[in-house]
Parts: C-alpha cells; structure tokens; sequence
C-alpha cells in the first residue's frame, strides 16, 4: 500500500519510518523494514523486522531489537490482497539466503505458476503473498547489477506492480520498478528517495521524477538510472513539488 526507498548517509531507518508515517492515512494492515548494514568484517547483509498491525507495533519490536545501523534501506505497509495480515505475510520478501528483499504494491497475476516453478527449483516460500515469488525471481537473476534483475524479473510478471528492492551485494543500491501503479522519485543532495506518493520524502525534498509505465529506477547517492524493462533509458517527467505537504 505505502512504499519508501533511500539511499543517502541519514539513518535509512529514521526515513523509512517517517516515510511510511506520512502515507499512514491510506490505510494498511502490516507494516516493515529492511536496511542494509555492513559488519565489522566489511561484509554487508540485509537488516529486517517486518509486523503485522500499525506501525507502532513495528516500532515497538524495533525498540526492543534495535536493527543494526544504515543508510540504505526500504519500507512498506501492507493492504494484503493474497495472505491474511500476519507477521510472515508482511513485506519485505527475502529470497533463501537473505540477500535480497523486496515490497511490493499491486498484485502479481501469474504468481500461482511462478510459485510452483519456484518450489519445484527448491526454493522455500516462507509466506502465502503473490509478492514472495519476486524475492526469489530476484535472488537467482542478481548478476551483480540489481537493476538488471529487476528487468528480468519484471518480463516474466503480469499485472499491477509497484516494487522496490535491495541486495546484500549492491550496497549503497535500491531499485524500483512499476507497472499499473505509481511510484515516484525524489531526488536530494547526496541523497535520494522513492515513494509511491510524494508525501513520504516532502520533507526531505520537493525535486521529484514520476516514473512512466514499465520502467525501472536504479536510486544510488549520486543520482538515478531510469530505463525500461529491456534496459533502454527512458524518457521521465521532472517537476517541483508545490504544493503544501504540511496539511
Ligand atoms: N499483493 C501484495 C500482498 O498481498 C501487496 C499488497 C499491497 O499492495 O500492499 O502482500
């Protein structure tokens, strides 16, 4: 129902949370958070806590297990269409190994034969949504570029998406994609954003791009890639957020 991506040097999960804090009033059932987080060994995993009920509960667990600290992350908060309103069903999705998670708006059509060709590959599937299966499409097309998965997987799905995504791998990477469902881009100094409405990073920056049909956005510190869904750049809307976002 509500997305948020970042990618800059603020804490990932301070913007995520008052991200999805903003697009709170159009309803949900289930709300998480995934941030990426580099260890003392230098190595980078994915940070996740993900609950069902408001964002108060969500933040609640996050009081009591601190995640690790990062400034790359993505958030959502779930109307479930294909699993009740459970921990498990919330997003993020990860794939077997954890290296990538993703949220998603929308409702994936042909998730039913995509899940069966993913368990018959020997993937476990951890939840009963239609967004799962593209954690783990994600996960076995990562060839170290992660916008390049997302086209590969985004060819394969039918219906109505709105995906963010990152990856253990990709540090300092978040990615998105739509189809049939908005998604936005705000772009900072240093920093930038993705929301499927612009009230999520108003408060950070009114420079936003509005991403076309059957494109994909690759955020990093220093800007964003936008191409379609065979890698082609593409043509995006640039304008000024000017309306009063206080209200
Ligand atoms: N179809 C997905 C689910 O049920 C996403 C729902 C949404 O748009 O929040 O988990």
């Amino acid at each position: 129902c509500g997305i948020v991506g970042y990618v800059g040097s603020q804490s990932a999960l301070d913007v995520v949370i008052a991200g999805l804090q903003r697009l709170e009033y159009r309803g949900y059932d289930s709300a998480g958070v995934a941030v990426q987080t580099q260890g003392l060994d230098g190595q980078w995993s994915l940070a996740t806590d993900k609950r069902a009920g408001k964002l108060a509960n969500l933040q609640k667990s996050l009081a009591e297990t601190p995640l690790p600290a990062g400034t790359s992350g993505i958030g959502h908060t779930r109307w479930a269409t294909h699993g009740g309103p459970t921990d498990a069903n919330a997003h993020p999705h990860l794939d077997d190994d954890r290296k990538v998670a993703v949220v998603h708006n929308g409702i994936i059509e042909n998730f039913a034969t995509l899940r069966a060709e993913i368990a018959e590959r020997g993937h476990t599937l951890r939840s009963e949504t239609d967004t799962e299966v593209v954690a783990h499409l994600l996960g076995e097309a990562y060839q170290g570029d992660l916008a390049e998965a997302m086209r590969t997987v985004c060819r394969q799905l039918d219906g109505a998406f709105t995906l963010v995504a990152t990856h253990a791998d990709a540090p300092d990477v978040v990615v998105g994609a739509r189809r049939n469902s908005p998604l936005v881009v705000g772009r900072g100094e240093g920093e930038n954003f993705l929301a499927s409405d612009v009230a999520a990073f108003i408060a950070h920056t009114r420079e936003a791009i509005e991403l076309g049909q059957d494109q994909v956005v690759e955020l990093r510190r220093d800007g964003v890639t936008v191409t379609d869904f065979h890698g082609n750049p593409a043509e995006v809307r640039e304008y000024h957020v000017d309306w009063d976002a206080s209200a």
